[in-house]
């Protein structure tokens, strides 16, 4: 850790937006970036439990896929030399080869062999002519000249060349890297042990599902984001429950996650509250790396560390825990697992409505992407925009980003938006 990562420690916290001290986003990010490094520790697992997983080690391949050219087509494979030059040529049809099997016996001028997609083209064939362009008397075809030599034909190591890197180490593995896993015939890969996680909630006025609340009581929903963040995250999530707003309760809960978690998560008290403890415990127990990040919501949100174990304190309030993690936790952890993440990709839109926005800070808020009459995509808000208010994002299929330096946006002025969903979850 560098002198500049303790710089946020015991520095009095300040509610002003423009806190000199606050942290830009694009910083806590590179920060994060540079100072976490992917756990140690590989295992061997076979190809299906790879799915979520982070590759240890660059997978090279050892064949050609294909192994062999290959007809693209149902239809006839010939030499390209045999098409004519104008008009029609008859061919002899000499065989047929069907996926799977194959004919070895060269390939005669004025030859053809019928082949189906994916059969290996005949030794001497180099053509496939698409079956709906012939005509077929007995055993013999006709072909027109306005075929081309070498079309419809895949040639061997089309998809992956033997000796290639064809997956590198730190690639996250989804439907098409274990389709090409499959493809190798492998049977076992090197993957990132998985990444254990603790977290918690905080908070006297907590309480869990199924008991009934006092006035002044609240349901725990962090916990429930969390885990199902986590979940989705593919890492071994330990959930440690509610914590009390008690410093010798909440040592001990630290104590207890930094012993077999890589990563402690919890939401709540990291403010400057009565009850905010969580920075105090941690300044104790280990390092606080930066304190405030200049973010809406979200601000504060505790980094650091506690022994071997990454630390994050996030803020209580729903919608800002949703924020930090997507902006801040997921992509750490992310790292912790192996991967090199890069910084969500945005993309520029019009907004339906005008956005109110304070200078000093990224604003992450929550919108609906859709298209208008003339097809163009245009970003509409959820309205209120209340760290309390988690409807906002359940509403919402994006964050818009509104950048540090901004203010009020006008209606109908670009944007950028961060879509929830990709194609490939
Ligand atoms: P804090 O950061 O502890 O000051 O909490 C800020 C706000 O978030 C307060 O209104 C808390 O009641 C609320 N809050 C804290 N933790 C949770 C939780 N786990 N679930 C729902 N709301 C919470
Ligand atoms: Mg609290």
């Amino acid at each position: 850790m560098t002198d500049k990562d303790t710089a946020f420690q015991n520095e009095p916290s300040c509610r002003s937006d423009h806190d000199p001290r606050s942290l830009p986003v694009e910083a806590a990010w590179e920060r994060i970036r540079t100072v976490i490094e992917p756990v140690h520790g590989t295992e061997r697992v076979t190809v299906r439990q790879a799915l979520g997983r982070v590759l240890a080690a660059p997978v090279q391949s050892s064949i050609n896929v294909p192994a062999q050219d290959n007809a693209a087509m149902d239809g006839y494979a010939l030499r390209g030399a045999d098409i004519p030059a104008a008009g029609t040529q008859t061919l002899a049809c000499v065989g047929t080869v069907l996926a799977g099997a194959s004919f070895t016996r060269a390939m005669q001028p004025g030859e053809c062999v019928r082949i189906m997609t994916g059969a290996p083209i005949p030794p001497g064939a180099d053509t496939v002519v698409m079956q709906e362009n012939v005509q077929c008397a007995g055993r013999q075809i006709t072909i027109q000249a306005a075929e081309t030599p070498g079309q419809n034909v895949r040639p061997a190591g089309e998809d992956l060349l033997q000796g290639d890197t064809v997956l590198m180490a730190g690639q996250r593995v989804g439907p098409a890297e274990l389709g090409m896993l499959g493809s190798l015939g492998l049977v076992e890969v090197p993957v990132y042990r998985r990444v254990r996680v603790a977290f918690f909630s905080t908070g006297d006025e907590l309480r869990i599902a199924g008991s009934t609340l006092e006035p002044g009581q609240i349901y725990d929903s962090n916990r429930y984001t969390l885990f199902a963040a986590l979940q989705r995250l593919g890492v071994e999530a330990t959930d440690m429950g509610v914590v009390a707003d008690d410093p010798h309760v909440m040592e001990q809960a630290f104590t207890d996650a930094a012993s077999f978690a890589d990563a402690i998560i919890t939401s709540g008290g990291v403010s400057v509250g009565e009850a905010d403890f969580v920075k105090e415990i941690m300044g104790r127990l280990g390092e606080v790396a930066f304190w405030k990040i200049a973010m809406r919501p979200g601000r504060p949100l505790a980094f650091g560390t506690i022994g071997q174990a990454r630390f994050f304190g996030l803020p209580g309030n729903p919608v800002s825990v949703v924020a930090t993690w997507y902006q801040i936790v997921q992509p750490a952890l992310r790292r912790l697992m192996g991967e090199d993440p890069q910084p969500p990709m945005t993309f520029r839109v019009r907004t339906a409505n005008a956005l109110r926005k304070r200078p000093g800070r990224t604003e992450f808020q929550r919108g609906v992407l859709s298209r208008d009459g003339d097809g163009e995509l245009v970003v509409t808000t959820t309205g209120s925009q209340g760290s309390g208010i988690l409807r906002s994002v359940s509403l919402a299929n994006c964050f818009i980003v509104l950048p540090h330096d901004g203010g009020d946006v006008a209606a109908g002025s670009r944007v950028e938006v961060q879509p929830f969903e990709g194609v490939m979850g």
